[in-house]
Order: structure tokens, then sequence, then C-alpha cells
């Protein structure tokens, strides 16, 4: 039999003998801790050594916002919080975690394509940027500023005419639900100044989950001419300009790391370039995945290991309904496996392929399919790896009634 590649290579994985380490504990005493299995697991110290390496590379003030609709746990967010220079939330409930952190309001943009009356109301309330997708939210953002008696802070999400090439999910060119048209924006500009509302700058947001420097630079190259294009058609100054982000993390077999040095560099050249014109303009990038993917585990201990047929299922206490992305039913067209270890085995050989299954009456219920892992029994503990963004909170949790896993930072 083929082995089929397993999944993207693990550089960063800390083992104690058989123990996964997870922020240095040993994965047994990190469940006994939490108390009851699944549970999700994310490392203050890897977030940490993700942030600081990033913000090395990127040229010097361009500003690291946290999306954090990509883990919005509300330890995370305020650990992230002490790291980055901003938060980016896309509903009216992320935005009360965001202010609990203690961020400062004008270092919160608020986007999302129909923002809702109240959400509206509650961003102008607390004084954060909110990022303008129709002509009807820059109504609804004057009526609550005289409503609530402050200032309505507007910034303009673009719909641009290029899109992110080679991206896991698109998020501009063409005709999208978010932001507002390009061509339309300098007319939608001289209607926020003209309404006596404060214009704070541009928010292009490209696309997700993107690996290829190329097609993040030139994305990154589109969103600052594009900004400096649009703004001296409305005659405008920006304050700051948010160029989106888009940068992907490994998952798959062949999946490589961004080289986020090279991003660096190349972004360090387009501002130089356009250096005079951008002297007062911040440039911030907003990421999600990329900051919280890699610093995440999803943690579940097998029930029972079934035979079938010459096939091997470790039936697990997790699945689709705490990890719908691990199963591959968030946004993947051929389903591929995320990286699967046994935290109980890590000093074991791989043995033949197994399947690992989650407890839910349905096939979709897959943790990983034909994954060569050692061999494992009842009571061991599966770790599905990269599980810091979109794990949880893009899950059906009330699909088939099992209780919510817990969520520890570690
Ligand atoms: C989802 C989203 C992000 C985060 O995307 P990642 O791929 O997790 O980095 C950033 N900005 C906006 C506007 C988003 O909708």
């Amino acid at each position: 039999m083929t082995s089929p590649p397993r999944h993207a290579a693990l550089s960063r994985l800390e083992s104690d003998g058989p123990e996964l380490l997870i922020g240095g504990v040993p994965i047994r005493r990190l469940a006994a801790r939490v108390g009851s299995t699944p549970f999700y697991a994310y490392d203050r110290a890897a977030l940490r050594a993700r942030i600081e390496p990033l913000r090395a590379a990127l040229p010097e003030g361009v500003l690291i916002h946290y999306a954090m609709k990509a883990n919005p746990m509300p330890a995370l967010v305020g650990y992230m919080a002490t790291l980055v220079d901003g938060l980016d939330v896309a509903s009216g409930g992320e935005l009360l975690v965001a202010l609990d952190t203690g961020m400062t309001p004008a270092d919160i943009s608020f986007a999302g394509p129909g923002k809702h009356a109240h959400e509206i109301v509650q961003a102008v309330a607390a004084g954060i940027v909110i990022n303008i997708e129709s002509a009807r939210e820059i109504e609804l953002a004057a009526r609550a500023a005289e409503q609530v008696g402050n200032i309505a802070r507007l910034a303009v999400r673009v719909n641009p005419a290029f899109e992110l090439k080679s991206s896991g999910m698109q998020m501009g060119g063409g005709a999208k639900a978010f932001g507002i048209d390009e061509e339309r924006v300098p007319g939608v500009i001289r209607q926020i100044r003209a309404a006596g509302l404060d214009f704070e700058g541009l928010h292009i947001f490209a696309g997700s989950q993107n690996l290829r420097v190329d097609a993040v630079c030139e994305a990154q190259r589109q969103a600052i001419e594009t900004g400096l294009r649009l703004s001296g058609e409305a005659d405008v100054l920006l304050r700051s300009l948010n160029i989106g982000g888009g940068f992907g993390i490994p998952y798959f077999p062949g999946d490589q790391p961004l080289d986020v040095t090279e991003v660096g560099q190349r972004l360090g050249g387009v501002l130089t370039e356009h250096a005079p014109a951008l002297d007062d303009t911040a440039i911030i990038v907003e990421l999600g995945r990329y900051l919280v993917g890699e610093a995440g585990y999803y943690v579940c201990r097998i029930t029972e290991r079934k035979e079938s047929r010459n096939e091997v299922f470790l039936v697990t206490d997790g699945g689709l309904h705490h990890h719908l992305a691990a199963s591959g039913n968030f946004g993947q067209v051929i389903r591929k496996n995320y990286p699967v270890v046994v935290g109980t085995r890590m000093d074991a050989p791989p043995g033949d392929p197994v399947d690992v299954v989650g407890p839910l009456c349905t096939p979709l219920d897959l943790l990983a399919r034909r994954m060569p892992l050692p061999h494992a029994e009842a009571g061991d503990l599966v770790v599905v790896l990269q599980s810091g963004a979109y794990g949880l909170s893009a899950s059906p949790t009330r699909f088939l009634g099992h209780p919510p896993p817990r969520e520890v930072l570690v």
C-alpha cells in the first residue's frame, strides 16, 4: 500500500518521552488540569513568538491588527491585545470582547456587511472606527452620532477591482457583498464629509489563507496604489490605510509557510516608492489566522479502537461539532487532513493508516482519514494541530447535543 502524504511538515512540536508538550505542560497533566476532554488549548508563548518576528519583518511603523473572528476566546483576545496595535471586530458581540481588553477604542475597527443599526450605535458610542460597507451604514452612523452625542469615526471598506490570487477565500474583486465598489468610493467619501462625519481612511481586504509571497505582495501593492488613487480623487488625506492581510498557514501536504521576511521587504519597497504621499498615513495589516492558527491545539480522547473489514477506526470524544474545519467541511473543496498526532505516543513510530473519527452519527465526522499514526488505544489523547483559528467558534456545537469543549490559554 502506498503511504499517502500525511499533512504539512511539523516544525514546532515539543515532546517529553511519549507526551506532547503544550506551553511546556505534558499533555496528560494538561488534560487533568482542564478536567474534561475534548478541549482546545492555546499556547501563550507561541502567540508571542509569532508576533515578534512578524513585527521585525514588517517595515517600521506598519501596524499589526488582530482580526478576532479567527479566535474570539476572551482570554486569548485579552492577551493578543497586549501584543498587537489594534483589534478588528466583525460584530457587536466581538466589539464587547475587544473593549474588555482595554484596547484604545480608536485602535479597534469594525468590518462586516449588513451591520445592524444597534451595532452601529454601539460602535459610535464606544468611539471605534467603523469600516463603512454601504451608504445605508453612513446614514445609520450619522443618526447614531446624534443619538449618543459622540463623533462617528468612519473608514470606507473598498471592494477593489483586483483580486487576491490563489487565496483560500476571496473577499474582494468582481461583485461582492463586502465593501463599496472602488469606482463609487470617492463619492462615498464626499458623502461622509458632507454629513460632517469623521473620515478616517480606507480599508481594503482582498482575501484569506494565502501562502504565496507574490500574490500577497501584489495585493498589498494594489491596495496601497488603489488607496492613494482614491484619496487623490476624493481630495482627502488618509489617516489610516488598512491594506488587509490574508497571510496563510500551512495545513496540508505540500504547503510551505509564507515567507514574511520577503513580504516585509517588498512592502518596504512599495512604501518607499510612495513615501511622501503616505507620510501621515498609518499603514495597517490585519491578520487573524496567521497570528493564532499555529498556537492552537484541539485535544480529544480515544473512546474506542474499532476494526471494520481490516481498517482501524480510532473513535474519539471530539469531532466536527467542535472542529468543523479539521473535518474538511469549512470551505474545503476536496477533503484533506489537518495535521494530527497521538499526543501520548510521540516517541512511537507510525503504524498502518487509521481513520480518526468523532462520535457523531454522520460520515462527515472525520478528523483524519487514512493517516499512519502510532498504535493507539482507548484513553490515548489525539491532537489536531494548527487549530488556533476558525476552530470552536466556526463549528456547529449544537449538532447532536454533545457538550461543548473547554478552552484554555496555557
Ligand atoms: C476574516 C477577516 C480577516 C481575517 O482573515 P484571516 O485569514 O484569518 O487572516 C481580516 N479582515 C477581515 C475584514 C476579515 O473579514
